[in-house]
């Protein structure tokens, strides 16, 4: 459970704090992690569990930075959540019970889901990057060798 005493005060900045502690959301395009494009992970900013990959981000244009999917859905709890007069779906981390954002079902990838999340409840990490460097280079190859098409 959320600790709802001084030791969340203490690690947390008064922004994660009212997120993580007291669900609420930042201010839409206010989060420095939104237009974050660095490959790595999006770890709890309270417990540093592992929530979400980077190559699961996209741009959904709300201001909040959004993924199609949680890296592992172990590690996040979706709850029922009908406050404010709207009828959705919590995203908790399931280690702290800190509050992350919403779920909504109209996710625009594969998954269908859009994982709507507060940039300050995230802590990203990069990944090293000798570990995308020969995925990238195979990618690369593959566009150059495609023939055109056409005439
Ligand atoms: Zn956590």
């Amino acid at each position: 459970m959320v600790p709802k005493d001084g030791k969340w005060r203490k690690t947390l900045t008064p922004a994660q704090y009212r997120v993580l502690v007291e669900k609420g959301t930042e201010a839409p395009f206010s989060g420095k992690l939104l237009h974050n494009e660095a490959r790595g992970d999006y770890a709890c900013a309270a417990c540093g569990t592992k929530l979400f990959a980077s190559d699961a981000k996209f741009d959904s244009g709300t201001g909040w930075p959004s993924f199609e999917a949680p890296a592992n859905r172990e590690n996040v709890e979706l709850k029922a959540d009908s406050s404010h007069g709207m009828a959705r779906t919590e995203v908790a981390c399931k280690k702290c019970g800190g509050h992350l954002g919403h779920v909504f079902d109209d996710g625009p990838t594969g998954t269908g889901k859009r994982y709507c999340i507060n940039s300050c409840a995230l802590d990203f990490k990069a990944s090293k990057p000798a570990a995308k460097s020969p995925q990238h280079a195979q990618k690369a190859n593959r566009r150059n060798k495609r023939p055109f098409s056409g005439n």
